[in-house]
């Protein structure tokens, strides 16, 4: 690994100037498990790191009838809240599935929706794709079972985030500060795709962090979420999906359907929301919701299998929401 300062500041304006416009110059560092790792591996090599864990909030309060998330809140305390799982349980559903409780003890809900993807070149030293300054992506002609059949293009990685996808579902709002102060962003477009910005997943600047999540009221909401793995691995999910429904007389009012895994972003199924608007929830509209969701896949060489995959996800939290599934 190469040599690094360390820097430990107790306060979000300390360690905010100690960050530096230049990208992967001087990283924030929650509870390390992605960022150390590439470190290790020489994906990322930064001069300085910024340890958040003593300068950012790290619990869940009351804000305007939802809730706030400091970002520094390590993944098991956001498992185990009994608040969280009572307003937002697509939330809990989704942070109780990241890695092994050994990796839910020291990962941190900031580290959490930014960590980097997952994708084998991108991981590889080797590989100077698009991700790190190079000018190709070498998945479309190279093993990509596990990359994006929406939204893809030029590069073809999945967003790594588990939490990523009920928040945005739940219309979470992030507080970013920097150099200038801070600024909120909706999740809706905290998440950008490689079309607009190839070198990050997001619009954070180098000398900004996300200091807070934002959830608004949930109100009367029912929610489902489904995560498909491989067998019962620790692994991310090869696709997953959290519905909300709201519901007027057994038929279904609105409905958000996001998908994960499937795109470089948290993707939104709007195809599958309007469906499933004043229907009522039966196997046979949750299967069809289900194929409009993916209705607009284009599968790469190797991984048409995860079109399927991903509707038996979002049929499956479909159910759910509507109680009609528990397993
Ligand atoms: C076997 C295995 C299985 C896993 N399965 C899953 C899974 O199913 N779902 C899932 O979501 N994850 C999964 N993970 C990944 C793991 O959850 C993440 O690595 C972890 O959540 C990252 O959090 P962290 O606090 O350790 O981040 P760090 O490694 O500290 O940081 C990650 C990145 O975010 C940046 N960062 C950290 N904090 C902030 C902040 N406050 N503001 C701005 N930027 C910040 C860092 O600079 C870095 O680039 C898995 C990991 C392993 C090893």
């Amino acid at each position: 690994m190469k040599a690094f300062a360390y820097v430990n500041p107790t306060n979000e304006k300390d360690a905010v100037a100690a960050l530096s416009p230049q990208l992967e110059h001087s990283m924030p560092i929650g509870g390390g498990q992605d960022l150390l790792a590439r470190m290790k591996d020489y994906v990322t090599q930064p001069d300085r790191i910024v340890n958040v864990k003593s300068a950012l909030e790290s619990t869940v309060t009351p804000f305007q009838g939802g809730l706030r998330i400091g970002a520094a809140m390590k993944m098991v305390d956001l498992s185990e809240h009994a608040e969280v799982a009572r307003m937002y349980p697509a939330i809990s559903a989704a942070a109780i599935e990241v890695g092994t409780p050994q990796i839910r003890n020291q990962a941190t809900v900031g580290g959490n929706l930014n960590q980097r993807p997952r994708c084998w070149y991108y991981r590889n030293e080797e590989f100077v794709c698009f991700k790190k300054g190079g000018n190709t992506c070498f998945s479309p002609a190279g093993e990509n079972q596990f990359h994006a059949i929406l939204g893809g293009g030029p590069s073809f990685i999945v967003h790594p985030s588990s939490l990523a996808v009920p928040m945005l579902a739940y219309g979470a709002t992030f507080r970013l500060s920097g150099p200038k102060g801070e600024r909120l962003v909706p999740a809706a477009d905290y998440f950008t795709l490689p079309t607009k910005n190839l070198r990050t997943e997001n619009v954070l600047a180098p000398d900004e962090l996300l200091t807070h999540v934002m959830l608004p009221a949930p109100g009367e909401l029912r929610s489902g979420h489904y995560e498909v793995r491989y067998k019962t691995s620790h692994d991310w999910p090869i696709a997953f999906a959290t519905v909300l429904l709201s519901m007027q007389g057994g038929k279904v009012r609105t409905a958000r359907v996001v998908m994960g895994a499937v795109a470089p972003v948290p993707w939104r199924a709007r195809a599958a929301e309007q469906f499933l608007a004043g229907k009522t929830i039966t196997e046979a509209t949750a299967a069809a919701a289900a194929d409009a969701a993916l209705r607009d896949a284009h599968p790469l060489s190797q991984n048409a299998y995860k079109i399927e995959v991903a509707k038996v996800a979002v049929k499956r939290a479909i159910l759910r929401a509507a109680g009609m599934q528990t397993a």
